[in-house]
């Protein structure tokens, strides 16, 4: 049987997914599978570059699985077993905990070839995707998302496409929230992240690594982010660093001179060193805690960075932009199954549901990044808490969102309260 289409006259689809990251791929293959029409609209032609560490921690590779996709070694997978830390003069290998919710292990994958395998799979589901079309603005009528405007194709040939409903999932830029007001929160921490490959005999890693000790060397202060070093099995490393909004150094420090010279204090045999880069130093902001709200209004939902669902703890925003994604999608496919003020309902269940999934968690996020953003309070934890391995064993799951909320081990039940006593926002 042939299930006619729901779409009504002068609609190019029920659905309209902007941006093609792992937000957009995601979100339309869920719909495309519940049997919607889709249409993701891409600025870009992939394979496409995209500034990232390329790192995926248990609760992202979750996300993968939840979507299908095989991320057996045996299909390519590049695994690590956990996350190596090195601060404070210690070095600490603490793995992934084995959890009822997330697997053991992480995965690293380079972006231009990921984000490529989500995109196609959205097309298998029977999404349709256009490439080299760079949405320009959302259309309104009555105070509603109808569509947007969009170029398209070399040309820039001015176009329209209206559906119903309409997923914001453009990344960090936010244009389509923008263009109907939708601001981002500047009380939110944001983040800054740099990085380049080069080639290593590190390439080979179980691990990925994370150096706390970032030095702003002309005032003598210790930065609250991270350097990371992620091996990716090809020959090269993804080296980079992230730094928090929270701290005086945010927007005056030159992070490419930084990432320069912590990585020229490191073992030359390491290969960090200009003859050995493949590429150009990339940077990119990273919107945290849920900085841009709200997450539904008018027949636009925001997923992903569009709604700032980078986790403040780490930088980490591809799990985040995939399980964000799910959960649009099972809200526009219960809205889309119904009519009227009961179509609305169901849409603003998604911000229900974001806020029950992150909300709490982010928000002790938030207040982290606020805390570290001191440079004593920094420096005080590097020194005393790196040491200590039972305690790092419970802030990796802690920083990394990896505990079982229910039936958790004695950690598990002491993040799980905490997210409860962190005050609303
Ligand atoms: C240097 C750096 C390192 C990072 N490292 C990690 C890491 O190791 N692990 C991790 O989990 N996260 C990391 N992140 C964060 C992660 O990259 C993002 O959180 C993630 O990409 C968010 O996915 P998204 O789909 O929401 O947005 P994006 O990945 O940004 O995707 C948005 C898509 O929309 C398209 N687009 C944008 N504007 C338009 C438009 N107007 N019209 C049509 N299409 C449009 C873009 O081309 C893109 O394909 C890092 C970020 C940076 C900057």
């Amino acid at each position: 049987m042939t299930t006619p289409s729901r779409r009504k006259a002068g609609e190019d689809a029920e659905v309209i997914v902007v941006g093609a990251g792992p937000a957009g791929s995601t979100a339309a293959t869920y719909l495309a599978r519940a049997g919607l029409d889709v249409l993701l609209l891409e600025k870009s032609k992939f394979p496409r570059e995209k500034v990232c560490g390329d790192g995926l921690t248990p609760r992202g590779v979750k996300q993968l699985v939840d979507l299908g996709i095989d991320t057996r070694e045996e299909a390519g997978w590049l695994h690590n077993r956990g996350l190596r830390v090195v601060g404070g003069g210690v070095t600490l290998e603490l793995d992934w905990p084995d959890l009822a919710t997330f697997p053991p292990y992480g995965v690293v994958r380079p972006r231009q070839d990921f984000d490529e395998m989500l995109a196609r799979t959205a097309q298998q589901a029977g999404a349709r995707l256009f490439e080299q079309t760079t949405v320009t603005g959302a259309i309104t009528e009555r105070g509603r998302v109808v569509g947007v405007t969009a170029k398209t194709g070399p040309d820039k040939r001015e176009v329209t496409y209206r559906a119903p409903i309409v997923i914001g999932c453009d990344g960090v830029s936010a244009r389509l929230a923008l263009s109907v007001g939708i601001q981002k929160d500047d009380g939110k921490p944001m983040g800054v992240a740099v990085r380049r490959y080069y080639a290593s005999p590190r390439t080979k890693d179980d691990y990925l690594e994370s150096h706390l000790e970032l030095w702003d060397r002309e005032n003598d202060v210790l930065l609250p982010g991270y350097g990371w070093i992620f091996g990716m099995g090809d020959g090269t490393v993804n080296v980079g660093l992230g730094i928090l909004s929270t701290s005086k150094a945010y927007g005056t420090t030159d992070y490419r001179a930084l990432l320069k010279s912590w990585l020229d204090g490191t073992p030359e045999e390491w290969g960090f060193r200009e003859e050995n880069a493949t590429g150009k130093i990339g940077g990119a902001a990273l919107p945290m805690g849920l900085n841009r709200k709200p997450h539904y209004r008018d027949g636009l939902l925001l997923v992903g960075d569009a709604g700032g669902m980078v986790n403040p703890f780490n930088g980490e925003g591809i799990g985040y932009a995939m399980e964000s994604a799910r959960i649009a999608a099972e809200c526009v496919v219960q809205a889309l199954a119904r009519t009227g003020p009961s179509r609305e309902r169901a849409l603003h269940g998604y911000p229900v549901r974001i806020e029950q999934a992150l909300g709490s968690y982010f928000r002790m996020g938030n207040l982290f990044s606020r805390l570290i953003g001191h440079p004593t309070i920094m420096r005080t934890a590097t020194k005393y808490g790196l040491p200590r391995k039972t305690l790092m064993k419970l802030v990796l799951k802690l920083l990394a969102g990896l505990y079982d909320p229910k039936d958790g081990d004695s950690f598990d039940r002491i993040i799980t309260a905490a997210t409860k006593l962190t005050p609303t926002a």
